[in-house]
C-alpha cells in the first residue's frame, strides 16, 4: 500500500501527512472542520492552536520541549518549519501567529502533489480494505468515532476526562524526611514513597487547602466528578478529616525514623514511570490553581523542595490507555493497519501532539516501503515520549503528560561529572541535550531509511 488515510487535520494528522507525503505516499487527509466543529476551535484552518500562540523553550540544552523541537527540525518538521517561519518575539520561548500559522501548514499540505484534503466527519474505525490509516483526532475527538473506538477498545480503555494527581521529580523529595514503603509491605520496595504529617502541620495544609483558588470548568466540560476521584479539595470541603481517612490515610505504614509515633495522616507518592525517576501524589487530583499547588504540595512535609513534573488538573481530554492497546510504533493491537497519533494517544501539548504525528508517519511510511519500522531511541525526546505512550508497564497508570526529562533514561555516572564537580541544574539537562542529538543522529545514519 503506497497510500495513506489520516483523520483529523489538527497538529498531530497535519505533521504526519506532511511525512507521508514527503516519503512518497499517497496522502488522503480528512477533517471534520466546518462540517463539524468542535468546543475549542473557532476557524476551519488546518493545525489550529485552540488556546495559547506558545509552543513554549526553544532551548534545547535546557529544556525537554526545546529539545523536542531539535530533534522535529531535523527531521523537517512541517510544523515546525511552519512555527519558525511564522514566529512572533516570546523571549526564550517559540511562539507563532496563529492566523499565518495554520494558514502555512494548510497552503504547504494542499499544494503537496501527493496530498489530498477532503472535510467531512469519519465516524467508524477502517477495516484492512481501507489500508493503513492514522487517526489522529485529538482531546475533542467527534463523539461518533470515540464511541467507535469505545466499542473496539472497551469501556475502560477510552477516558473522557483527564483527573491528573501531581507528579514528582523523585530526585527532589527528601529522604531523609520521606521513606520507601508499600501499604501492609506488599509490593516491592520502591513502589511508594511516604510522608508523614502530623496534627499541625495536618491542620494548616487543610486550612490552606480550603482557602485556595481553584480553576473554573468551561461550561461544555461538565462536571466529571464520581466518587472514586474528586478533586482533594471537594474532599476536604466534606469534612477535614476526610482526606486523613482517605488518600491520606496513615494506616500499614511505620516510620522508620519515629516508629512509635503514627502520624496522623501519610502523604503517598506512587512510582510513575518504568524508570522510577518520577512520582505521582497518590489521590491528588485537583482542580487549583497551578501557582496554588506548587505552594501547597510544598507544605508537605519531604516536600519542600519538590519539582513538579507536572501539576494536578482535570479536563476534557479524550484519550487511549495508549500503553494497553497500542504497539511500540503505535499500532492498534486489535487493528494493525490503524495507529494513532496526537494527544488522543496520551501525550500532552501542541508539540509532542505534533511529535507523535511525526512518528506514525515516518512509522507508516517504512512500513509501506516494506523498510524496518525502527521506534527513535529511548534517550532522545522523541523516542522518550514514544515509550511514555506505550510502555505496557505504563498502563496501570497512564495519564497524559508533556514531554520532560523526567521520561529520559538517567545519564550514565561518566557523563554527569565534570572532573570531580557533579553536574546540576541547567549544565546536567545540557548533557540530556547533546546525548539526545547524538543519539538522534546516529539513528537517522542507519542503512534502509527514507528519513532524509
Ligand atoms: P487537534 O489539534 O485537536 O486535531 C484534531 C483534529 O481532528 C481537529 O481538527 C478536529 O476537528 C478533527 N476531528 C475530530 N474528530 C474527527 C472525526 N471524527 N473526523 C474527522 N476529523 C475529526 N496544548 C498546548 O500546548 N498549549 C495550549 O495552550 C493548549 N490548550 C488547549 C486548550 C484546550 C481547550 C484543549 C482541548 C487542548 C489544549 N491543548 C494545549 C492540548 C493539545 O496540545 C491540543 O489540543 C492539540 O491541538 C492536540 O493536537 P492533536 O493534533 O492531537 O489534536
Amino acid at each position: 500500500h503506497l497510500a495513506v488515510q489520516i483523520i483529523g487535520g489538527g497538529l498531530a494528522g497535519s505533521e504526519a501527512a506532511w511525512q507521508c507525503a514527503r516519503r512518497g505516499l499517497a496522502v488522503a487527509l480528512t477533517e471534520m472542520r466546518p462540517v463539524r466543529a468542535t468546543d475549542a476551535h473557532v476557524t476551519d484552518g488546518l493545525a489550529e492552536l485552540v488556546c495559547s500562540n506558545s509552543f513554549r523553550s526553544d532551548d534545547a540544552e535546557g529544556n525537554a520541549v526545546g529539545l523536542l523541537h531539535a530533534e522535529m527540525r531535523r527531521l523537517d518538521s512541517l510544523v515546525m518549519a511552519a512555527a519558525d517561519r511564522n514566529k512572533v518575539p516570546a523571549g526564550g520561548a517559540l511562539a507563532v501567529d496563529r492566523e499565518a500559522f495554520s494558514r502555512d501548514v494548510q497552503a504547504a499540505l494542499e499544494s503537496h502533489p501527493n496530498v489530498t484534503v477532503t472535510r467531512g466527519e469519519i465516524t467508524a474505525l477502517p477495516d484492512a480494505d481501507d489500508g493503513p490509516t492514522i487517526i489522529a483526532t485529538g482531546p475533542l475527538t467527534s463523539p461518533a468515532l470515540a464511541e467507535a473506538i469505545r466499542a473496539e477498545t472497551g469501556e475502560n480503555h477510552l477516558a473522557f476526562f483527564d483527573a491528573i494527581a501531581p507528579i514528582v521529580h523523585r530526585d527532589s523529595i527528601d529522604m531523609d524526611v520521606a521513606w520507601f514503603q508499600s501499604r501492609y509491605d506488599k509490593g516491592s520496595g520502591s513502589d511508594y514513597i511516604n510522608c508523614p504529617m502530623d496534627r499541625a502541620q495536618y491542620d494548616a495544609f487543610i486550612d490552606t487547602l480550603l482557602s485556595a483558588e481553584t480553576v473554573a470548568f468551561k461550561e461544555w466540560e461538565g462536571t466529571p466528578y464520581f466518587e472514586g476521584c474528586l478533586p482533594i479539595e471537594v474532599m476536604a470541603e466534606r469534612g477535614r478529616e476526610t482526606l486523613a481517612h482517605g488518600p491520606m490515610k496513615p494506616v500499614g505504614l511505620t516510620n522508620p525514623r519515629a516508629p512509635d509515633r503514627k502520624p496522623h495522616a501519610i502523604v503517598q507518592l506512587r512510582q510513575d514511570n518504568a524508570l522510577g525517576t518520577l512520582y505521582n501524589i497518590v489521590g491528588f487530583q485537583t482542580k487549583l490553581r497551578h501557582g496554588e499547588q506548587a505552594r501547597i504540595f510544598r507544605m508537605i512535609p519531604g516536600l519542600e523542595r519538590a519539582e513538579f513534573a507536572r501539576l494536578g488538573g482535570i479536563h476534557r481530554n479524550t484519550f487511549l490507555n495508549s500503553p494497553r492497546l497500542l504497539d511500540g510504533t503505535l499500532r492498534l493491537k486489535s487493528r494493525p493497519w490503524v495507529r494513532f497519533a496526537g494527544q488522543v494517544t496520551g501525550c500532552e501539548g501542541y508539540v509532542e501532539s505534533a511529535a507523535v504525528g511525526l512518528l506514525a508517519g515516518l512509522f507508516t511510511a517504512a512500513e509501506a516501503w516494506g523498510e524496518a519500522v525502527m521506534p527513535p531511541p529511548g534517550t532522545t525526546a522523541l523516542g522518550a515520549l514514544l515509550n511514555h505512550i506505550t510502555n505496557p508497564a505504563h498502563a496501570e497508570t497512564f495519564q497524559p503528560m508533556n514531554v520532560n526529562f523526567g521520561l529520559f533514561p538517567e545519564l550514565p555516572p561518566e557523563l554527569t561529572r565534570v572532573g570531580k564537580r557533579k553536574l546540576r541544574g541547567r549544565d546536567r539537562k545540557a548533557v540530556y541535550g547533546r546525548r539526545a542529538l547524538e543519539d538522534l543522529a546516529g539513528w537517522m545514519r542507519l542503512p534502509n531509511r527514507r528519513l532524509g
